[in-house]
């Protein structure tokens, strides 16, 4: 992985809250889409994204939090299964 020059992440200097909103009411959800937006133009999303990746391989859906490199920790889970060589679900038992 190349160097992530995290001095220019634009989540810095904001309030974090944002990206580590829960709930899911209106001002909820108004404030996790504001956190993505700023994802969108981030300069570093790409390699936040890859990071937030490769730091949570393995970890099932509830083990991601937080928004990283514009994506939700459900999001991500969703995305680490359509990786080659991802792990099957794991069933659940009857
Ligand atoms: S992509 Fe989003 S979470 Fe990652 S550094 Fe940029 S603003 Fe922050």
């Amino acid at each position: 992985m190349t160097d992530i020059n995290w001095t220019k992440a634009l989540c810095l200097g904001c309030d974090r809250e944002l990206w580590f909103v829960e709930g899911t009411d209106s001002t909820s959800n108004a404030d996790r889409r504001a956190a993505k937006q700023t994802c969108l133009i981030c300069p570093i999303r790409s390699g936040c994204l890859d990071s937030a990746m490769a730091e949570e391989n393995g970890r099932g859906e509830s083990g991601r939090y937080g928004i990283r490199g514009g994506l939700s920790g459900k999001q991500r889970y969703a995305l680490a299964r359509r990786r080659p060589g991802a792990q099957p679900k794991q069933q659940r038992a009857a």
